[in-house]
Order: structure tokens, then C-alpha cells, then sequence
């Protein structure tokens, strides 16, 4: 018995109008082959990267699609540091980056690259003054994301991109989090590399897109065919890319409508909650995504709750989904400083444009008698 979904940060479910567009790609054909099964198939990918790219405001061939925003972020990682003037040069990156960031960071570090960390202040915000200190001459690549999937702290993006153009290196921004309830305007906002997810906006999970602006050229991650123009080799996820493609232009469209509607509901949860004993929100209170409600409690285990909301059909989230498995305390929250206590006793609350009022007052009733329940 599903009665409340609130783990949208981790995945939304499929647009009705995705599934229709995926639905419709009847073309079997390699991308890759000769013949006209395969150059139909090839026109579709060609719509679909043109369709993204509509959505973007930026020119079809600057959107490379990937099995999703890890391999775009590790796409972008690896691809600048195989680049033959970036041998010696060091790589920026912060403390709240999601995994997929932080780990191909780390295997270059251990190689030998030079790393500069930059820090977040309390409320998970990075400053471009901070990402400017940590710059130097040599500076190659800079990561920031554009929202943090934790906490939903927004980054001061298009800052950040005019301090690293000044410096010279390149500025990649993960926005996997920021798809569906961000403007995405990678060029307006001068980033170099942007990544970009399909489930986190009610597309298909396992699909997802690198922005490289035009004119930049990167060293291949994955090698052994000539496909996505020599970048990302493996016969392209056709349907995957439609859905993608389609996913990406309806979050366009529906922007505004669907950030109120997100936001009001936030709200909702927010008001609902704040008189709980010792309940703390995390995060940005201003620049921070419509969808993401951080709280926690220094007396609580959030596994516990998880499963105490989970037995009442509420379905949440104590953390990144791609970490729930590790007994590590969150690396977020301890780059903002927060005590290992209310880590521990930490949820992450998160509407769609999907979400319904309804969801929001099971959801609350159900998180009251979670906690009800565990202080006894
Ligand atoms: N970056 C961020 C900020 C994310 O939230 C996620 C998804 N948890 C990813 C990257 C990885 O996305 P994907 O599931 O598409 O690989």
C-alpha cells in the first residue's frame, strides 16, 4: 500500500507524455547500420538531441547522452584529465558534490593529480569567492554542482562559471538535481559542462546527458566504437534518448507552473512540521530547489523512521540514495558542520510536480506518530 511518495530526489516516476513518446519508437534499427532500418533509427537519435537541445537553448551538438548523470559526471571527470594539458594542472572540487563527483575526484587525487577541496558554509552554500581562492594558475577543472541532493542548497552558478573564466579552466556543473525545477540554460549561464539525468524528471532512469560547449574538446571515458561523435562509445539507448529528450522538454514547458506547485507543497510540509520537539531544517532557507524539505533530530535515528514511515505507506529518504547503504554519516551534512547526532536523526522530505496535497498530510500524520513512537 503506496500512500505517500516523497523520495522524488531520488527518482520521479515516468510523464505520461514520455511514456507516449517512448512508446512510439518502433524503429529497431542500429543507430550505426547502413541501411534504411538504421538510418531511421539514426533520425530519431538525431530528433531527440535536437529536442534536448531546444529545451537547453543550445545547439544539437553539444548534447552528448550517457547512461545517466554519473557517467556524464565521470564522463566529464576523466575527460578533462585525459587531455594532454591537463597532466600536471589541478582539478577543484567541493565537499557536497554527490558521490559520482567525488569519487572519480578522488582515483585522480590517488594518481597523483593535484586536488584543491573547497568548503561549504552552514547552510551547504559554496561562495564563488570561495571557489576563487582555491584557483590557481594551473587550475584545469572546476566542479560545483548546481543543487545539492541532500539538502537542495542551490550554487551560485553563474558566479562561479565568471570566476573560473577569468581563471581560465573549465567549469563542469552537475545539475542532475536541478532538472525539472531549474531554468537550464547552460550557455546563459557560461558553464563549460553541464550534466543532466532523465529520472530525476519524470524520464526513464538509466538515461542521461553531458552539455559540452562547443568548440571543447575531451578525451573519451568509455573506448570501443566511434559512437555519440567518438565521446561515449556503445550503441546508443534509442528509447532512452526519446524519453530523455521529451522528458527534458515538458520540464522546460511546465517549468513555473510546476515550481509553485512544488514549492506550495514544501511549504505545506514545512509549516506542518516546525513545531515538532527539536526538529532543525537543513539547508538554504532562500537559494535552495522548490522540491527538497532536509530536517533532522538529535535524538532519532533516521533509518528508524525511514522504516516507521515505510510500514505507514510513506515512502522517504534518510539520504542519497546512492549512499543508503553505507554506515558513513553523510558527507553533506558534516561539510555544513552539522553534529553526528542529528545526522543520524536526518530525513530527506521530496515533492514532484506530481505530489499531491493529499500525500503531504499523510506523510506529516505519518512522520508524528513516527516519532511519537520512537521517543517513547
Ligand atoms: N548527481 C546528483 C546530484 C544526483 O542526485 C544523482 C542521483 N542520485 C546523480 C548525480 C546520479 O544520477 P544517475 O542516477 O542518473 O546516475
Amino acid at each position: 500500500m503506496l500512500r505517500a511518495y516523497l523520495d522524488n530526489a531520488a527518482t520521479t516516476r515516468l510523464h505520461p507524455e514520455v511514456r507516449d513518446a517512448m512508446d512510439s519508437v518502433e524503429e529497431f534499427g542500429n543507430p550505426s547500420s547502413l541501411h534504411r532500418l538504421g538510418r531511421a533509427a539514426r533520425k530519431r537519435l538525431d530528433e531527440a538531441r535536437q529536442e534536448a537541445a531546444a529545451a537547453l537553448k543550445v545547439e544539437p551538438d553539444t548534447i552528448f547522452f550517457t547512461s545517466g548523470a554519473t557517467e556524464a559526471n565521470n564522463l566529464a571527470i576523466f575527460g578533462v584529465a585525459g587531455l594532454p594539458d591537463s597532466r600536471d594542472a589541478s582539478f577543484v572540487t567541493t565537499r557536497v558534490e554527490h558521490s559520482s563527483v567525488l569519487a572519480p575526484i578522488r582515483e585522480l587525487e590517488k594518481r597523483g593529480q593535484p586536488v584543491r577541496w573547497v568548503d561549504c558554509d552552514e547552510f551547504g552554500s559554496v561562495s564563488a569567492a570561495a571557489v576563487e581562492a582555491a584557483l590557481t594558475d594551473d587550475t584545469a577543472f572546476v566542479s560545483v554542482m548546481f543543487a545539492n541532493n541532500e539538502v537542495g542548497t542551490r550554487q551560485p552558478v553563474g558566479e562561479i562559471a565568471a570566476v573560473v573564466a577569468r581563471q581560465g579552466g573549465l567549469y563542469h556543473s552537475d545539475a542532475a538535481q536541478a532538472c525539472g525545477k531549474e531554468r537550464l540554460r547552460p550557455r546563459d549561464l557560461a558553464v563549460d559542462l553541464m550534466t543532466l539525468s532523465g529520472h530525476k524528471m519524470h524520464g526513464p532512469r538509466g538515461v542521461g546527458a553531458l552539455y559540452v560547449r562547443r568548440g571543447l574538446a575531451l578525451a573519451p571515458h568509455l573506448v570501443g566504437g566511434g559512437h555519440e561523435r567518438g565521446l561515449r562509445a556503445g550503441t546508443e539507448n534509442l528509447t532512452g534518448a526519446v524519453g530523455f529528450a521529451r522528458a527534458l522538454s515538458v520540464a522546460e514547458r511546465d517549468l513555473e507552473t510546476n515550481r509553485q506547485h512544488m514549492e506550495a507543497l514544501r511549504e505545506q510540509l514545512r509549516q506542518s512540521l516546525q513545531d515538532l520537539p527539536e526538529i532543525q531544517f537543513q539547508g538554504h532557507a532562500d537559494e535552495r530547489l522548490p522540491s527538497i524539505l532536509c530536517f533532522s533530530f538529535p535524538d532519532l535515528d533516521g533509518d528508524a523512521l525511514l522504516v516507521q514511515l515505510d510500514m505507514q505507506g510513506v515512502c522517504v529518504s534518510s539520504g542519497s540514495a546512492c549512499e543508503s547503504r553505507s554506515q558513513d554519516p553523510s558527507h553533506v551534512l558534516r561539510a555544513m558542520g552539522v553534529p553526528d547526532a542529528r545526522t543520524q536523526g536526518t530525513l530527506r522530505f521530496a515533492v514532484a510536480a506530481d505530489t499531491t496535497p493529499d500525500e503531504i498530510v499523510v506523510a506529516v500524520n505519518a512522520l508524528r506518530l513516527a516519532v511519537q513512537r520512537l521517543r517513547r
